[in-house]
C-alpha cells in the first residue's frame, strides 16, 4: 500500500487562494501562505504520491462537487479521474466509495404555481453541490407511487425558470390518499434510499407528506417483514443507516472543519456556521468497507428487534406554493406575486375600453378561501371596491355608493374585483353575476371579466424567481442539518423561517373551520400582518369616501343640524397635509401620490399638491388636490408632478414655506438625496417614502421602484440569455445600473441564473476576473455550454468599462469561449410599476397620511419583516453610508453567495 504525502506546496507567480479551490473540493485542507499553496492530507482525502501528476485518493462524495464546480464535465468520465487544477497542474484521482449519505427526492404537487422551476433548479444544485443525489419525482404524489421518479444531473430539468408551470409536472392523486398508495410511495422511496422529501405545494400536498412522514417508519417496519427488499437492497439500508450512526458525533471532525475557515467566496451556504456538522456529513460519504461489514451477517428471518436496525425516518421539508396564498404562517408563497401580475396586467390593460366607454368592469380573480389576490390585486390597480372571502360586508349599497362617487368625480375607468370565493355575512356564496347585476341596476354599463386559468401562466415575475431559488437552497440546507420534525420554510420579507409543518396544517384546518362557523373577525385574524393592514387600509378608504359624500349631500342647503356625520366632521380638526415628489424618477411614485391624497382627503384631511419638488415649494406652487385627480396615474411610472432638479435646498426655506401655506405636514417621495434635505427640516411632521429603483436607501427592506427595476432587467437579461444560448460558448455580461448598491445586480443575477455576480459591495482585484475567465474555460474545455450571463454594476472593477471587461475576459479565454455584452442604462428602470411596487407604495402612501395625523415628527416609513413601521429619520440614517450613498449592511448582503452556488 502507498503511503500518505502528509503535506504538498505548490507555489509560483501569482499563485491565490481561488487555485486551491479543487483541492478543497477533493476534502483536501488548504492553507494559502504568502503565494504558496499548502495542501494537507485529511481524513477524507489523502495525497497518494506526485508522479507524473498530483495522485489523490478521495471520497465519491467529492464527484458532485467537481461536476458543480465545472472541473469535470457530468456526461460520464474515466476512472481514475484525470483533470487540472488552476494552475495547470494534473490531478489523479481515484475514489474510495461511490455512494452519498443524502438522497433528495423532489414532488411538485396540487396546483402548479409559477416559480416551482426556480426552486426546483436551486435545490438540484444546491444538493449536488453539497454532495447530495437529487432526484425528481414526476406528477405529483402519482410519480411516488408509479415509481415515476429519476435521478437528476446538474443540468437536468434545470430549464423553464423564467416560465410558469412545472418541469416536473403536477398532478392530484386520489390512491395517496389511501394508506396503501402511501406504503407503496415508502416503498418507491426506501428502494432508491431517498432520506430527504422536499414537497412544493398549498396545504393538501403539504399535509400530504406529512401523513406520509408520520406513517414512514411503520410502512418500513412492514415492508421489510413483508419481504419487500431485496438481500442486496436491505444491505445497503442497512450499510447506510450503520455508517451514518457511526460517523455522527465525530466532534473531532466537527471542528476541523469548523476552524478551516473555507472561504465564502466559494458560495458556502450560510447555514454552515450553525451547522457545521453539515460539512462533515459531506465528507463522510460512503466508505465501501462499511457494506462489508454486514456481508456476514443473516438476512433470512427477521424478528421485530432485527428490523428497527434498517430504518430511517424521512425528512421532509415543505415549500409552500400556492397563487392562492392561502397558508398560515407565510407572508407569501410561491405564485401569488406572478398571479398578481396577470391581473393587474389584465386592469392595465382594461383601462382604455373602460374610459373609452365609461364603462365598470367587474373582474372575477382566483382565491376559493383566501382573498389575497383579490385584495392585493385592488391595492395596486386602486380599485374602486373589493369582496373577499373573508371580510364579508354590507356590499351592496357601499360598492354603488362608492362607483357613484369615482364617477362624479371624474373617474371613467371604475372596476370592482372580487374573489371567487367572496361571501355574504350569513356565508352565501357571492356570484360575480351578482355583482354585475347590482350595478347595471344602478344605470352603470359593466361587464364581466373571468381571469381563470391566465393567472397561473405567463413569465414569472422577479419576486417568484428569486423565491424560488432563495427557498430551494434553504431547503437543502434545512435537509442536510440534523432535522426530525417536518418543516414548512415561511417566507417574510426579509428572509425565511422554519415553520412546524404540524402547526401549519393544524392551523389551515383551524382558519376553514372559522370560515365555516362565518367567524371572519377571526379568520382575519389568521392572516400575514401584510394581509390585515391592506384589508385595515382599504376598508377605510372606501367607507371613508362614501360617508365623507353623503356628509356633502345632506350638508347641502339646509344643513341639517343632527347630522352625526357633521358633527363628526366637526369634531376632526382640520388638518392641511402637502405632498411633493423629488430626487431620480422611480416607478411607483404615482401611486403613492395618488394613495395619498385618496386616503387624505378620505380622512377628511385637505391635501396639497407640490409640483416640481421641493423648488415647487419654494416658488410657492401649492395646490388642493380632489379626491380622484391621481386615480388614472396610479399606473403610471414616470412622475405627473414633476419632480425638481436642484439638489442644495435650503432647509430653512422650506420651513418657512411650509409655514406660509399652513401645512401641518409634508410627505415626500424621494431618493436618498431627498432624504438628506428631509433630515434638515425641523418643527413639522415630514414623512418621508423611499422611492428609489436602486434600494439603496436605509432602514427598510425595499424601496418603491426596486421591484419594477428587477423586472425589467430580467425581462432584458432574458433577452441576452437567450442570444447567448443561440451562439454556442458565448459568455453574456449584462451591464447593471444601480450606482454603488449591489441589490439590483445581485436579485436580479439570482433570479436570472447568472453564472457570477459582481457587486460594489465586494472588492474585486483584477485577479478576480482571471479567476472567472479560468472557472469558464473549465467549463468550456469540458462541454460547449450555453446560456452563460455574468452580472455586473457598473461600479465594479474601478468602473471599468464592460465593453474593456469582456475584452479582458475574452483575452484569458484561450479561444474557448467568445464575449458579448449590453448594457441595459436607464431602460431597467422600467415603465409601469410593478404589482409589488404599487401594493408598496399604496400602503406606505396610507401609512404616511396616518403618521401625519399623529403627528410623527420627521421619520421615514417602510417595511420591515412583513409590517409597515415609522422609524425616526436620526436612526435611518445611522445605517446610511453618505460617502458611498448606500446603505450599511443590508439584508440582503446575506444572499451574496447564493450564485456560485447554483452555477
Ligand atoms: P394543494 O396542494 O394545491 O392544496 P390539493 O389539496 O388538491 O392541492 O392536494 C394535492 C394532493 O395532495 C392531493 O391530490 C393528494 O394526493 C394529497 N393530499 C392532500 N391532502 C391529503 C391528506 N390528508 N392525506 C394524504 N394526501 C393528501
Amino acid at each position: 500500500m502507498q503511503a500518505t504525502v502528509e503535506e504538498l506546496v505548490l507555489s509560483g507567480d501569482g499563485v491565490c487562494r481561488a487555485q486551491g479551490e479543487v483541492y478543497e473540493l477533493l476534502g483536501l485542507d488548504v492553507i494559502y501562505d504568502r503565494e504558496t499553496l499548502k495542501i494537507y492530507s485529511t481524513r477524507r482525502a489523502k495525497i497518494k504520491s506526485m508522479s507524473a501528476g498530483i495522485h489523490v485518493h478521495a471520497y465519491y462524495g467529492a464527484m458532485d462537487r467537481l461536476i458543480t464546480r465545472g472541473f469535470v464535465g457530468d456526461d460520464g468520465h474515466n476512472m481514475p479521474l484525470e483533470i487540472l487544477d488552476l494552475m495547470g497542474n494534473k490531478v489523479v484521482v481515484t475514489f474510495m466509495g461511490r455512494e452519498d449519505l443524502n438522497r433528495i427526492a423532489i414532488i411538485t404537487s396540487g396546483g402548479d404555481a409559477p416559480g416551482m422551476n426556480s426552486a426546483i433548479k436551486s435545490i438540484v444544485r444546491t444538493g449536488i453541490k453539497w454532495g447530495a443525489s437529487v432526484y425528481g419525482v414526476y406528477k405529483g404524489y402519482d410519480g411516488l407511487i408509479n415509481n415515476n421518479i429519476r435521478k437528476l444531473g446538474w443540468d437536468t430539468e434545470t430549464h423553464g425558470s423564467s416560465q410558469g408551470g412545472t418541469v416536473l409536472l403536477s398532478a392530484r392523486s386520489k390512491r395517496f390518499m389511501d394508506r396503501e398508495g402511501r406504503k407503496q410511495a415508502a416503498l418507491n422511496l426506501i428502494k432508491k434510499r431517498i432520506n430527504c422529501l422536499v414537497v412544493l405545494g398549498g396545504d393538501g400536498s403539504l399535509e400530504g407528506a406529512l401523513v406520509l412522514k408520520n406513517e414512514f417508519r411503520e410502512h418500513f417496519k412492514t415492508l421489510v417483514l413483508e419481504g419487500r427488499f431485496t438481500r442486496d437492497e436491505l444491505k445497503k439500508i442497512y450499510a447506510r443507516k450503520n455508517r451514518k450512526n457511526r460517523k455522527e458525533g465525530s466532534e473531532e471532525q466537527t471542528a476541523t472543519d469548523a476552524s478551516r475557515g473555507y472561504s465564502d467566496f466559494y458560495g458556502k451556504p450560510e447555514c454552515y456556521k450553525e451547522h457545521p456538522n453539515i460539512y462533515r456529513d459531506l465528507n463522510t460519504t460512503e466508505d465501501a468497507s462499511s457494506c462489508d461489514l454486514i456481508e456476514s451477517e443473516v438476512f433470512d428471518s427477521f424478528g421485530d428487534d432485527d428490523v428497527d436496525q434498517y430504518l430511517y425516518d424521512l425528512k421532509v421539508v415543505g415549500i409552500p406554493a400556492t397563487i392562492d396564498n392561502d397558508l398560515y404562517g407565510t407572508s407569501t408563497s410561491l405564485g401569488e406575486n406572478t398571479a398578481i401580475h396577470r391581473v393587474v396586467e389584465a386592469i392595465d390593460h382594461l383601462m382604455s375600453t373602460m374610459k373609452s366607454h365609461s364603462r365598470a368592469f367587474v373582474i372575477e380573480v382566483m382565491g376559493r378561501r383566501c382573498g389575497w389576490i383579490a385584495l392585493m390585486s385592488a391595492l395596486a390597480g386602486a380599485a374602486d371596491y373589493v369582496l373577499l372571502p373573508e371580510a364579508p360586508a354590507d356590499w351592496r349599497a357601499e360598492m354603488v355608493g362608492n362607483l357613484r362617487i369615482a364617477r362624479k368625480h371624474g373617474k371613467t375607468g371604475v372596476f370592482v374585483i372580487i374573489a371567487e370565493g367572496a361571501v355574504e355575512p350569513d356565508g352565501a356564496r357571492i356570484r360575480a353575476s351578482e355583482v354585475v347585476k347590482e350595478i347595471d341596476g344602478a344605470g352603470i354599463d359593466v361587464r364581466l371579466l373571468r381571469l381563470g386559468h391566465i393567472q397561473r401562466g405567463g413569465p414569472t415575475s422577479a419576486q417568484d424567481r428569486i423565491y424560488g431559488t432563495l427557498l430551494g437552497v434553504k431547503a437543502v440546507e434545512i435537509m442536510l442539518s440534523p432535522m426530525k420534525e417536518a418543516v414548512m420554510i415561511s417566507s417574510f420579507k426579509d428572509g425565511f423561517m422554519e415553520m412546524d409543518l404540524r402547526e401549519v396544517i393544524e392551523q389551515n384546518k383551524t382558519v376553514k373551520a372559522l370560515q365555516q362557523s362565518l367567524r371572519f373577525d377571526e379568520v382575519l385574524a389568521h392572516r400575514s400582518k401584510l394581509f390585515q393592514q391592506a384589508n385595515a387600509y382599504f376598508r377605510r378608504v372606501m367607507t371613508r369616501v362614501n360617508s365623507i359624500e353623503e356628509l356633502r349631500h345632506r350638508c347641502k342647503d339646509p344643513r341639517e343640524k343632527d347630522c352625526a356625520v357633521c358633527m363628526e366632521m366637526d369634531r376632526q380638526p382640520k388638518r392641511r397635509i402637502g405632498v411633493l415628489q423629488s430626487g431620480k424618477r422611480s416607478s411607483g411614485m404615482n401611486t403613492a401620490l395618488n394613495a395619498v391624497v385618496q386616503y387624505a382627503l378620505a380622512a377628511g384631511v385637505e391635501a396639497y399638491y407640490i409640483p416640481n419638488g421641493f423648488e415647487g415649494l419654494l416658488g410657492n406652487q401649492v395646490i388642493k388636490a380632489s379626491l380622484y385627480e391621481f386615480s388614472g396615474d396610479a399606473n403610471n411610472g414616470g412622475s405627473v408632478i414633476g419632480l425638481g432638479t436642484k439638489r442644495q435646498i435650503d432647509p430653512a426655506m422650506i420651513q418657512e414655506k411650509i409655514e406660509k401655506f399652513g401645512l401641518d405636514s409634508l410627505i415626500v417621495i424621494g431618493d436618498s438625496h431627498a432624504l438628506l434635505v428631509v433630515e434638515k427640516i425641523r418643527g413639522v411632521n415630514v414623512v418621508f417614502i423611499p422611492a428609489s429603483s436602486s434600494n439603496n436607501m436605509p432602514g427598510i427592506d425595499m424601496s418603491i421602484g426596486a421591484d419594477t427595476a428587477l423586472n425589467a432587467i430580467l425581462k432584458l437579461s432574458d433577452v441576452s440569455k437567450l442570444n447567448s444560448f443561440a451562439c454556442k460558448n458565448n459568455v453574456f455580461v449584462v451591464e447593471i445600473g444601480g450606482d454603488s448598491c449591489g441589490y439590483l445586480s445581485l436579485m436580479g443575477g439570482i433570479a436570472a441564473g447568472a453564472f457570477e455576480v459582481f457587486i460594489p459591495e465586494r472588492k474585486y482585484l483584477i485577479g478576480h476576473l482571471s479567476e472567472t475567465a479560468q472557472r469558464l474555460r473549465v467549463r468550456f474545455r469540458e462541454k460547449s455550454r450555453r446560456g452563460i450571463v455574468l452580472f455586473r454594476n457598473e461600479r465594479t472593477f474601478c468602473s471599468m468599462s464592460t465593453g474593456s471587461f469582456c475584452k479582458a475576459l475574452k483575452t484569458d479565454s484561450e479561444d474557448l469561449f467568445d464575449t458579448d455584452f449590453s448594457v441595459l442604462g436607464q431602460l431597467e428602470e422600467g415603465s409601469n410599476p410593478s404589482p409589488v411596487d404599487r401594493i408598496n407604495a399604496s400602503m406606505l402612501g396610507f401609512k404616511a397620511v396616518d403618521m401625519c395625523l399623529e403627528n410623527c415628527g420627521v421619520g421615514v416609513v417602510g417595511f420591515r419583516e412583513d409590517a409597515i413601521e415609522f422609524t425616526a429619520i436620526e436612526d435611518v440614517l445611522r445605517d446610511f453610508d453618505r460617502e458611498l450613498n448606500r446603505a450599511r449592511n443590508p439584508l440582503w448582503l446575506k444572499y451574496s453567495n447564493i450564485c456560485r452556488s447554483i452555477e
